[in-house]
């Protein structure tokens, strides 16, 4: 009864209880043209519905937090055994795969984020006409859209539009495009993005026949346009001064995990970089990121052709060129890794399930252990989380410490940011909050590993 009471009002259960991660499917799926994209008060870009709205509710549909799904399409599970049949092997953590290597493009690596494996295979894909255009994340001049979802249909365009953004985008704009366009797409994106596009194409044959390949870059987290902001400030730069922000600049001499943000700021006509590790610790910490983000299971983008992260595991992360961890989910994905592996376009080798999992280890410890606690958590206050896979984890008390730590620094840090966006006063005010996160991590490790020396010790 509730589905059918409160349908017309479901897109105000995800957007207004802060579960929305801004897709923008259900602009796409609108047959009224009547909902458009805008930034929100905490910098996230979110679906705001116009007068036209006659809510009948089928935008949600297509929403990947929906509180109500339709059958057989509730979870990743069911939605890899309708659209990625040939991937036969399956674990519960990484989903269904045909393959997992660790690698990068002899020719990408340089000018990308990793090992330059997402670049390398949309350019293949254009290569071999099995698509006429490539949508990624490009950037523009645009201060207040610096990156948005683009068609690419040369190869020089794909690799422009390399590199991770972790910036808020929109498939909003691009995806009313494609019904216009004559031949098929390629769609780089993130896990909760691919799954609003398999549950469109699951309604909608015409879809499916015009996104054929989908590229999944592993996600640890959305983060609001306030973490660019932060970290232009951060770098010495002027906030709406600046273009050309790059996230993940390499320094080939060391490590890649020490990695430098850098930006042009225009008015004093110079570069601004700064290292990730004076920063501090954005991903473990949840600062800037998603309330949705902690509500979704799929680590490893479950749903793509192949799903591509870094290789945050020896020997790889030791080489500051970059390397990527490689999930082949479809016969076609499969097909294009063994083929460069053979012609020397790549330098892959396989990988064991269990190094990726290592190499994901805290997005799965986070994503998938801690979310039953986080689902019981928001019940409570009355919110309605779509159907997840890893709901009934329990977890020891001090990690239960850490997630309701982490879920209070992430809320500060964007309530913080959009009341004051000055990073000395930022600093301050989230110190005590990020050093109690960081002693509760520091015990929970401890009674971790305690806990595992006396389990071993009975053994
Ligand atoms: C928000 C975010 C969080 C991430 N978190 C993790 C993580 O926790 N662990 C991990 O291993 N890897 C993470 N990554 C992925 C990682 O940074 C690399 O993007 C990935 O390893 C692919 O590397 P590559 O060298 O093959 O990509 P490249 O060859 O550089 O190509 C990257 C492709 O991604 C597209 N792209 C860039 N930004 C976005 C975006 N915001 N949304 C969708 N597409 C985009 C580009 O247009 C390009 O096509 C994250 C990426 C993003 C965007």
């Amino acid at each position: 009864m509730l589905q059918m009471e409160n349908k017309s009002k479901v897109i105000d259960l995800v957007v207004n209880n802060d579960l929305c991660v801004g897709c923008g499917l259900c602009v796409y799926k609108c047959p009224n043209n009547a909902i458009e994209m805008r930034w929100n008060k905490i910098g996230f870009l979110v679906p705001m519905p116009s007068n036209k709205c006659d809510l009948d509710g089928s935008c949600l549909t297509v929403c990947p937090f929906n509180p109500f799904p339709q059958n057989n399409v509730r979870t990743e599970k069911e939605l890899s055994d309708h659209f990625l049949p040939n991937a036969k092997s399956f674990d519960p953590q990484i989903g269904r795969y045909i393959a997992i290597y660790a690698g990068y493009s002899n020719k990408f690596r340089i000018t990308s984020s990793s090992g330059g494996i997402a670049t390398y295979v949309m350019t293949e894909l254009l290569d071999r006409h099995t698509v006429k255009y490539v949508v990624s994340v490009k950037e523009t001049k645009n201060p207040f859209a610096p990156y948005v979802y683009a068609l690419c249909n040369n190869k020089q365009e794909v690799l422009s539009s390399s590199k991770t953004k972790y910036f808020p985008v929109t498939l909003s704009n691009v995806l009313t495009q494609l019904s216009k366009l004559d031949g098929t797409v390629a769609i780089v994106g993130t896990a909760c993005f691919i799954k609003a596009i398999r549950l469109a194409q699951y309604e909608d044959q015409t879809l499916k026949n015009k996104i054929v390949f989908i590229v999944g870059i592993i996600c640890g987290g959305q983060k609001s346009r306030f973490f660019s902001e932060y970290l232009i400030r951060k770098a010495g730069g002027t906030l709406d001064h600046c273009s050309e922000l790059q996230y993940r600049v390499k320094d080939l001499s060391s490590s890649a995990s020490d990695y430098s943000f850098s930006c042009y700021d225009q008015t004093f006509k110079h570069q601004k970089e700064i290292k990730m590790r004076y920063v501090g610790d954005m991903w473990g910490t949840g600062l800037f990121k998603a309330n949705a983000c902690d509500f979704c299971d799929d680590v490893t983008t479950e749903l793509a052709d192949i799903s591509l992260g870094d290789a945050w595991i020896e020997p790889y992360v030791s080489d500051g060129y970059g390397t990527n961890v490689i999930v082949t989910r479809s016969t076609l994905a499969h097909e294009i890794i063994h083929q460069g592996m053979i012609n020397g376009s790549l330098s892959v080798r396989d990988l064991e399930l269990e190094q990726l999992l290592i190499s994901q280890r805290g997005s799965f410890n986070h994503r998938q252990k801690g979310l039953g606690y986080r689902i019981r958590h928001a019940k409570k206050r009355g919110i309605i989380i779509p159907p997840k896979r890893h709901d009934k984890e329990s977890i020891p008390f001090y990690f239960k410490l850490v997630q309701k730590k982490r879920m209070q620094v992430r809320k500060a840090s964007l309530e913080l940011w959009s009341r004051m966006p000055k990073t000395e006063t930022f600093d301050r005010r989230i110190r005590d909050k990020l050093t109690c996160l960081r002693i509760r991590t520091k015990v929970y490790h401890y009674l971790e590993k305690i806990h595992k020396i006396l389990m071993s010790s009975l053994l």
